[in-house]
Parts: structure tokens; C-alpha cells; sequence
């Protein structure tokens, strides 16, 4: 909302806060156009709490950390704001800040607990990791029924779920022997005493990893200078060329892709790098800007600590995932898929190579529309040696028909790769056999210790006919529900 409308709608004294009406809806409107000449203090709807740390990344922006507070100057810019800290390192400094890093003040968004957008599975995942001790908790919006919430506690090492049920007086309840008008009593009353549940609601859940912002900065430049970016390590090397770990603008640390000359069409690249950076999702590799005006190109994207899911997989952390893990693993790579299902975009490349991982098996999906730009040489030469024969769908290999069903194909070969660790496909067969046997219906048998349902998953992404597939939307909702599958999953206060 344009910030003179909002202040119009509230009071019109408000008005004398600015020197000025401030620029409308333009990225790199000058924050030093906004002066506070009233230092009155602010409606609450203007005041923010920080969610996460923030390191400035350009001289005009503000680091903050979690907890402060920060009051709100202009919100007309979207995904960045210009904001005055109105505590912590930057107190009284006026500057942009990601506007999905703040929540405002006393709206249960800022609560250090509530991770609304949190599904079970991962819920665990983030109350089992390290720092959380018995009696961590969070609150999150309940996957099976909408509009309710759920609460998560840690017990010695076990995740117990209880439903937050309402009366019909909107009061919440986890026993119905004691009622609360808000979620913050009900909080404060479990945090002074058991009442039934497994803990005292003792401690928030640490929140693992901040969002990634939208874009490198509030500028969002597509095309930056090359000598914006320090290259520091090279992190290996793909069919596209090497891939660096980088440092743009001496600040924020980035993957850096270099594209071998001639691998692809530059200006095919650029039209399709245009609707690649569109797409943003917390499960896709987000594609922040590029160097395209010399060869090499570069690619610039969000680093991922851990490297390809692939090798993570095969060595170290990876071959200590359990199930439950796996099955998380599988279910971030099929709501990344989901998303790109929904904007029907195709990835044609779907594989544990094309996944990235980054710190606590966070996953996100890489080189999304990347196969589509590849020079018709370089896709000759994939026929003869590096083809993906093994994770490609047969309508794709016999007839070209990519669609987003041959990626559902390609993720039934990637939930075999997650089980065997990274094992090629079809192990003992070599791709002429695999693109002869398939078509008369060959599947590779389940692997060693699979569980049944997840072989089941498999087999119904390689279904002879693209129809006959689950959407990815349904694959995203069997996989996180994977351990959820009736309501008496949920623990039961008044058993206590
Ligand atoms: P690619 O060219 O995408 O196949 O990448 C080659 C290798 O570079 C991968 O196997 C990863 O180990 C590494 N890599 C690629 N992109 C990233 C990234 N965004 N963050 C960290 N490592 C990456």
C-alpha cells in the first residue's frame, strides 16, 4: 500500500511526518527523499519486528537482528522497504530492508513461534535439529484442516502434535477443560505449566534458515558489472561449465555459474533467464541476476552449502539419512515441481544432480528450463554419451514430447536415487537396454529396504501413459503426509 493512502485511511496528521509526499511505486526511490520531521510516535501498524538476521548488503540498506524493531516509511517499493530502526545496531538509521524478513509488531506473525507455513514433517525436522532442547515448541497452520492450528513439542528426542481446537465461542483449547481467548494465553499458560501436555512449552523452535530475499537488493538489477563479484572457490563443474562460490558486492555470498562459450545461444539463454528469475519459490534455486555482456556468461544464484543432492547422497551426511529424512527430501523437491507445474513451466532435466541442498537438508530445485537453451550440438553430443536416457520419460526419448509428465517420470527415477543413495538407475543396464525394455514395460524393481508405499510412488510416475501420472501437486501432499495419515497421529492432551 502506497504509505501517504495508508496514513490518509488513519490520520491525516500523519501527513507531517513527511517533508515531502514520498515518490509512488518506484524501486530506488531515495531513502534520504523521506525526513521525519514529527517525532511523534507511530501508529502501530508502521512498526515491525524483525523474524531473522539481516547483514546490510549495500551501503543503503540496515542490518538488523531478530527482535528488533522497525518502523515502516515506505512499503510502495513491494518486496523491499524503506524502514527507520527504531532499535538494535542500526537505531535510528533509515534504510531498505527485505520487507518477508519483518512481521508487525504484536500480530501473531511475529510471535518467535509461530511458523505458519510449517507442514508436520518439517516441523520435526526443525524441532530435532540441533539447539532444540525438550520443551521446544511451535505453532503451525494444520495441513488437514484449514484454519485450524497445530502445536508441535519437542519431548526427549520425540515430536508430539496437538490440534488447537475452537469452541464455538472462538476460544482455543488443547484439553477442553481449559479454554484461552488467544493463542498467546494458551502459550503463556503451557509455558508455566504441563497441564497435560508432554513439556512445558518451554523455548520457540530455532528458525533454521532466513528466506531468501527477493533479489540481491532493493536495486533488483538483472544485469550487474562483473567486477561486482569476487570469484573464491570453484564448487565443480557441470555439462555447462564451472560453478564458483562468489562474493557480490564484498557482501552477500553467491554461486556464480560460468557458461562455456557455445553451449548455448545467448540470446535463447536470456529470453528464458528472463522467465527463469520470475519464478520464486522457497523450493527453487533463485536465479538473481547475470553478466551477459562478455563471454563467459555468468549465472548468479542463491549459494547452497552442501552442493548437488547427488554427491550429498553418496558421501558424508548424506548416507546417514534415515526414511523419514528421505522422504522429506522427496517431499521439498516435489512442492518445488508443484510450483513449476502451476505456471506450467517444464524442467526437462529432473534429476539428484539438478537438486541442490544446503545446511539441515534444506532442498531446492536447480537448472529449471536450462536443457530447453542448450545448443542443438551440445544436445547431439548428449545423445551419444551424456544423454539422461535413464531419467528421461519414453515419449520424451522417442517423439521429444517434453511435458510435465515426463518430469513426473524423471522425479519416479529421483525417489530411486534418494532410496539407494545415489545409485545409478537401472545399475546393471547400460542405456541401450534401458531405452529398448522400458517401452515393452520394464520397471526397476524396488530397492533394498524401500518402503512399499514409496515404491508404490515410483511405479505410478513411470505409468506407460503421461496421463495415467500424478500430478506433482499430488505427489508434493502424499509425501508430506506421508506419516500422517489419519487423525490419530495428533497426541491427545487429557491423556496425561
Ligand atoms: P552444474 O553445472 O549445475 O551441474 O553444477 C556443477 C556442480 O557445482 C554441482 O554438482 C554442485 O556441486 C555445484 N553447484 C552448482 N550450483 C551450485 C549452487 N548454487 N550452490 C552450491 N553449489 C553449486
Amino acid at each position: 500500500m502506497d504509505i501517504r493512502n495508508a496514513c490518509r485511511s488513519c490520520c491525516e496528521s500523519c501527513m507531517s511526518y513527511f517533508k515531502k509526499p514520498p515518490p509512488n511505486s518506484q524501486p530506488g526511490i531515495n531513502k534520504d527523499d523521506i525526513v521525519i520531521v514529527n517525532p511523534q510516535p507511530r501508529p502501530s501498524e508502521y512498526v515491525y519486528v524483525a523474524l531473522y538476521d539481516y547483514a546490510a548488503r549495500t551501503e543503503d540498506d540496515l542490518s538488523f537482528h531478530t527482535g528488533d524493531t522497525l518502523e515502516a516509511l515506505d512499503k510502495s517499493t513491494g518486496d523491499w522497504w524503506i524502514a527507520k530502526a527504531l532499535t538494535g545496531v542500526s537505531a535510528t538509521k533509515q534504510g531498505y530492508i527485505p520487507s518477508n524478513y519483518v512481521a508487525p509488531v504484536e500480530s501473531i506473525e511475529s510471535e518467535p513461534w509461530f511458523f505458519p507455513d510449517t507442514k508436520r514433517l518439517e516441523a520435526e525436522k526443525q524441532l530435532l535439529a540441533e539447539g532444540n532442547k525438550h520443551g521446544a515448541f511451535l505453532i503451525r497452520n494444520c495441513e488437514s484442516q484449514r484454519g485450524e492450528l497445530s502445536l508441535s513439542v519437542l519431548d526427549r528426542g520425540k515430536v508430539k502434535h496437538y490440534r488447537l481446537r475452537r469452541g464455538e465461542n472462538g476460544h482455543y483449547h488443547v484439553s477442553k477443560n481449559r479454554t484461552f481467548e488467544t493463542i498467546k494465553e494458551l502459550v503463556q499458560h503451557y509455558s508455566q505449566r504441563e497441564d497435560g501436555l508432554c513439556a512445558r512449552l518451554l523455548e520457540p523452535c530455532k528458525r533454521m534458515e532466513a528466506p531468501q530475499t527477493h533479489g540481491l537488493s532493493y536495486q533488483d538489477q538483472w544485469e550487474i558489472p562483473r567486477s561486482s563479484l569476487r570469484l573464491l572457490k570453484r564448487l565443480g563443474a557441470g555439462q555447462f561449465g564451472e560453478v564458483y562460490e562468489g562474493l557480490w558486492n564484498g557482501t552477500t555470498p553467491v554461486a556464480v555459474k560460468t557458461l562455456k562459450p557455445g553451449t548455448m545461444d545467448s540470446a535463447d539463454f536470456l529470453r528464458e533467464a528472463q522467465i527463469m528469475k520470475k519464478l520464486r519459490h522457497p523450493k527453487l534455486i533463485q536465479l538473481y541476476a547475470v553478466c551477459t555482456l562478455e563471454e563467459p556468461i555468468y549465472i548468479i544464484t542463491e549459494l547452497m552449502s552442501n552442493g548437488s543432492l547427488l554427491e550429498f547422497l553418496q558421501k558424508d551426511n548424506g548416507t546417514k539419512l534415515g526414511i523419514r529424512d528421505q522422504i522429506e527430501i522427496a517431499a521439498q523437491v516435489a512442492s518445488g515441481m508443484a510450483f513449476l507445474e502451476l505456471q506450467n513451466y517444464i524442467h526437462r532435466d529432473l534429476a539428484a544432480r539438478n537438486v541442490l541442498v544446503g545446511d539441515n537438508n534444506i532442498c531446492k530445485v536447480a537448472d529449471f528450463g536450462l536443457a530447453r537453451v542448450e545448443n542443438e550440438d551440445c544436445y547431439v553430443a548428449r545423445e551419444g554419451t551424456k544423454f539422461p536416457v535413464k531419467w528421461t520419460a519414453p515419449e520424451a526419448i522417442h517423439s521429444s514430447k517434453f511435458t510435465i509428465k515426463s518430469d513426473v517420470w524423471s522425479f519416479g527415477i529421483l525417489l530411486h536415487e534418494i532410496v539407494t543413495f545415489g545409485q545409478m538407475p537401472y545399475p546393471n543396464m547400460t542405456n541401450y537396454q534401458v531405452v529398448s525394455k522400458v517401452p515393452t514395460g520394464y520397471r526397476m524393481p524396488a530397492p533394498p529396504h524401500c518402503p512399499k508405499m514409496m515404491y508404490e510412488i515410483m511405479l505410478d510416475c513411470w505409468k506407460a501413459d503421461e496421463h495415467d501420472r500424478p500430478t506433482f501437486e499430488t505427489l508434493q501432499w502424499k509425501l508430506e503426509g506421508y506419516f500422517d495419515s489419519d487423525v490419530t497421529s495428533y497426541d491427545d492432551a487429557n491423556r496425561y
